[in-house]
Parts: structure tokens; C-alpha cells; sequence
């Protein structure tokens, strides 16, 4: 089981609509057994769940004014409820449900990021119940249910957009998180016909294999083959998707990358990959199974080099420092080629915000087949850059070989950097000295002091009175008779004020 607490975060002025109850019986424990949790029980055969708590809501303090600021927004509704007693290192996976006004502001419905203990998850479209599937999904490490036109398009897969029923998960999302047991997926290596038996069936009763598997040399890439019935939750699936082979691709690798649907076979429908030699043809079907004829241009092993897309990760997933600070990122990067490739030379390069500035070192990685390789992305953000979550990104290309190419990031939450805002003072200005100039005008000087962003100026403070401000240390002034004290504050841009420099004081005697 996977403890997870949902927090229901306000904001000043806008509210959550739903009440803790509704969402508690959401996520937990809906009367009708069509919780996110008995979601992910029934289609994981009982390898994976949710418990937990709902807390809240407390109000944080954005309103409906502030730019989308996910990790702020998260890091202000983890202090109401720690500050309200709850003890957060008890739950590893973190929802935050919030205003359906962030929406349009962050242009999604939910946000999530993708894998990661303690994992986080955004849930603004709090009525659509598969966007909590959808970015808890994220949080187990699943990318989204794609078509080849439409990276939300495959609607047999909570992965997909949501507003659809509560439904399963697509045949390579149930191998890539290990649900349907290795025993039940055959990949297919002989052209001839094959039975795959309803997806949703408990495996154990399963009259054969529920997933089929092709690989599919020019990318690497595998075709998953599987059956899908409205048993259970899964009575959530379209019926387009009924009595039907789906067919699909994905690198299985088991990381997030997204899965892909290419077909929905009717009896007679046929898929073929020319380039391949690939094809399959949905020969009829019962409730149970659907007989396939599956045409392959060999079989056996091979000796041949196949290229498969490389893997690149970027850690930590995100992290926070004062505008102009420098943070470095760990990249790892792996050639997934087969034993009978030669080695490949890769170029990594930062895509950074406009005005930031990144670099890679070493900026190329040459990696024999199998092997992973390691470099480091420094990241500077300007010092005028304001509090915000911010996007950056490594891609890792091969000239020799495109279908090498990686990128950094692989769906909703990218790797992030958080600035904030800046709260560190400035160090006392130290050295002030005052001497007398034709003896009724003062001169003071004093040495420079630091910031962690930079200084903007100084205040002269005359017997406890502030009475000047400068930008670089220096000032005059001329004065009747009198006994005069000095210090000097240096200040940021930010407001922050130093302590005071040393004292000096001196008499004026003017004639
Ligand atoms: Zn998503």
C-alpha cells in the first residue's frame, strides 16, 4: 500500500469546491467500491494501492493572481498541514487538491511528477476522478497513453486526457509496472497463430498469455498485443476498444517513456509494418480470447545490431536557490543498443529559460552498447530573475544515429529549479572613517559590503537619524558646530538591511 495524504490547499480567494468527505470517498473509500484506490487494487491484481488520509483544507497564502508555482504552492500546503500536526515523513506519496481556477493558470488539470519517494501530485480538475488516477500513475513512474497524434490519445489508459470513466491500464503500462506477471506476456519470435487472453482476467486464470510481444528492429522498439473486456472498473473502457486486439508500441524498458496505441483490430483487421516485415491479423474472439495470426519475416535470434532509444536522467527532480545562484544537475545517460552495436558518441546540450544559462560537463559521452555514462548540467539563473518554478532541460543527440536522441524530459513535470525569493541581508559595510574638510564639512568613507545577490546602497545614519542613501560607499556633507556620530547600513534590492558598520564620531568648531 502506498500511504499517501491529499491535501486540500485554498487559496486566499478561491476555494476547493468538494468537501473533505467526497474526497476522501474519491480517493479511499467510495460506498460503490469505484475508489483510486480499489482502482489500482483491482488493476494491479492487488500489487498496488492507496491509504491514507485527506487533510484539510487549509488556505495558503496565492491567490488566483499568482503564476502557476507548483512546488510553492506544494511546499506552502505541506506547512499548514504540518503546522496543523500531521507528520508528512509518515506518507511517501503527496496530492495536493486545489482551486479548479489553477487550470487555465497552469494549463492542465493536474500535474505530477514523474516517479520520485516522496512523490507529489496536483489536482486541479478535482471532479475528473481519473485525473487523481492519471498523475498518481505519474508517481509510479508512468508516462501518458499516447496515439502517434496525440500524446493524450489513447483513452484505453488512464494516462490518457481525462473526463472519461475510470478504466484501466494499457498492456505496456501493465508490464512496465510488473501487474501482469512475466509468466503471462510471450514475446512472439515465430510467425504462426496465438491466443491472448482477456486482459483484465485474474492471471492465474487466464487460459494464455495475456500480452504478445514483437520486436521491432528498426527502433527498438517492442509491439505489445493484448485483449480487453468491460470486466470490473475496466467497464469504464470505450467500446471501441472491446472485443478487439489492441495494438500498441513502447521501448519496453520499463522506463516512462510514453506507450503508444497503433490499432484496433476487428475480426479480419489487419496491422503491417512493410519495414519490418511485421504482421498481425485478428482471426475471430470470445469473451475469453482472441485468436491472432502473426506473420514474421524470420524467427530465432538475431546477430544483428538493433538500435533502441537511449535513456537520460536528470537528478534531483527539482531544487531551489536565491536568483544568480549556480545548482548543478547529476545526468546519467544509457545506451540501450544490443550487444552487437559499436559504440556511439553522444552531444549533450542545456535548454535553458530565456536569460538563465546552462552548461554540460563533459558536453559529449561515448557509450558502448549497455553501458551508462555520467555528466554534470550547471544551471545560473539571472539575479533578476523572480520567484517562480522554472523548466530545465538536457538533450542528449547522436548525429550518426537520430533515433538515439534523447531528451530530459519525459512528461508533465520536467526537471525544475526553483528560485526564491531573496532573504539573506547584506554584511555589514566595515572601515567607516570621518574626517573634517575645511572644518565644517564632513567626509566619510567606508569599505564595500557583500550580498549574496549584490548590494544596492547604502544609508548614512547621523546621530540615530537616517539622513542619506548612496550606491557606492562615500559621502559629504557640510554641518554647524556640533558633535556628530555616524553609521552606515548597506541594503539589497530586496530590502534587506545589514547590520550597522563601526561608529565614528567628530566635533565641528566652524568659526
Ligand atoms: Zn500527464
Amino acid at each position: 500500500m502506498q500511504n499517501t495524504i491529499v491535501i486540500i490547499a485554498n487559496f486566499t480567494d478561491a476555494s476547493v469546491a468538494n468537501t473533505p468527505s467526497q474526497i476522501q470517498d474519491l480517493m479511499f473509500t467510495d460506498p460503490a467500491g469505484a475508489s483510486i484506490d480499489a482502482l489500482f487494487r483491482e488493476t494491479s491484481f492487488g500489487n498496488v494501492g492507496f491509504s491514507g488520509q485527506v487533510v484539510g483544507p487549509f488556505v495558503i497564502n496565492y491567490s488566483t493572481t499568482s503564476a502557476c508555482n507548483l512546488a510553492a504552492w506544494a511546499d506552502a500546503a505541506e506547512s499548514a498541514a504540518s503546522a496543523a500536526g500531521w507528520d508528512l515523513s509518515q506518507y511517501p506519496r503527496r496530492l495536493y487538491v486545489m482551486p479548479s481556477t489553477e487550470m487555465s493558470v497552469c494549463g492542465a488539470d493536474g500535474a505530477a511528477q514523474v516517479g520520485g519517494s516522496p512523490s507529489r501530485a496536483w489536482v486541479f480538475n478535482y471532479t475528473a476522478k481519473d485525473v487523481f488516477a492519471h498523475e498518481l500513475g505519474h508517481n509510479l513512474n508512468m508516462a501518458h497513453a499516447a496515439t502517434l497524434a496525440n500524446q493524450y490519445g489513447d483513452a484505453s489508459d488512464d494516462m490518457s486526457a481525462d473526463g472519461y470513466a475510470l478504466r484501466h491500464f494499457n498492456a505496456p503500462h501493465m508490464e512496465q509496472m510488473g501487474w501482469t506477471p512475466a509468466g503471462n506476456i510471450l514475446t512472439v519470435t515465430q510467425s504462426g497463430t496465438y491466443t491472448v487472453a482477456t486482459l483484465e482476467l485474474n492471471p492465474a486464470q487466464a487460459p494464455a498469455p495475456q500480452i504478445l510481444k514483437i520486436f521491432k528492429p528498426d527502433t527498438g522498439e517492442y509491439y505489445y498485443l493484448s485483449y480487453r473486456q468491460p470486466l470490473g472498473l475496466d467497464s469504464g473502457l470505450r467500446s471501441a476498444y472491446w472485443n478487439r486486439i489492441n495494438v500498441h508500441k513502447y521501448t519496453g524498458n520499463y522506463d516512462a517513456y510514453n506507450t503508444y496505441l497503433l490499432a484496433l483490430l476487428d475480426d479480419a483487421g489487419v496491422y503491417s509494418d512493410a519495414t519490418n516485415g511485421i504482421s498481425v491479423t485478428q482471426l475471430s474472439h470470445t469473451s475469453n480470447y482472441a485468436t491472432v495470426q502473426i506473420q514474421l519475416p524470420g524467427g530465432g535470434t538475431t546477430t544483428t545490431c538493433q538500435a533502441a532509444p537511449s535513456v537520460l536522467a536528470l537528478s534531483p527532480s527539482s531544487q531551489s536557490g536565491s536568483a544568480g545562484s549556480k545548482l548543478s544537475y547529476a545526468i546519467s545517460l544509457t545506451n540501450k543498443d544490443n550487444m552487437y552495436c559499436a559504440a556511439s558518441t553522444f552531444a549533450l546540450a542545456s535548454v535553458m529559460p530565456a536569460g538563465w544559462t546552462g552548461s554540460v560537463s563533459p558536453a559529449t559521452l561515448s557509450l558502448a552498447p549497455g553501458a551508462t555514462g555520467t555528466a554534470t548540467l550547471y544551471v545560473t539563473s539571472p539575479t533578476s530573475a523572480t520567484a517562480a518554478t522554472y523548466t530545465v532541460q538536457v538533450n542528449a543527440t547522436d548525429a550518426a544515429l537520430p533515433a538515439h536522441n534523447v531528451s530530459g524530459s519525459v512528461s508533465d513535470i520536467v526537471q525544475t529549479q526553483v528560485v526564491q525569493a531573496d532573504t539573506q541581508a547584506p554584511t555589514a559595510p566595515g572601515g567607516l572613517t570621518a574626517s573634517t574638510v575645511k572644518r565644517t564639512t564632513v567626509s566619510l568613507t567606508w569599505q564595500v559590503a557583500t550580498d549574496n545577490v549584490g548590494v544596492s546602497g547604502y544609508e548614512i545614519w547621523r546621530n540615530g537619524v537616517r539622513v542619506a542613501t548612496t550606491a557606492t560607499p562615500g559621502y559629504t556633507e557640510t554641518l554647524p558646530s556640533g558633535t556628530y556620530s555616524y553609521y552606515i547600513v548597506a541594503y539589497d534590492a530586496a530590502g534587506n538591511h545589514s547590520g550597522a558598520s563601526n561608529s565614528v564620531s567628530l566635533t565641528i568648531r566652524s568659526k
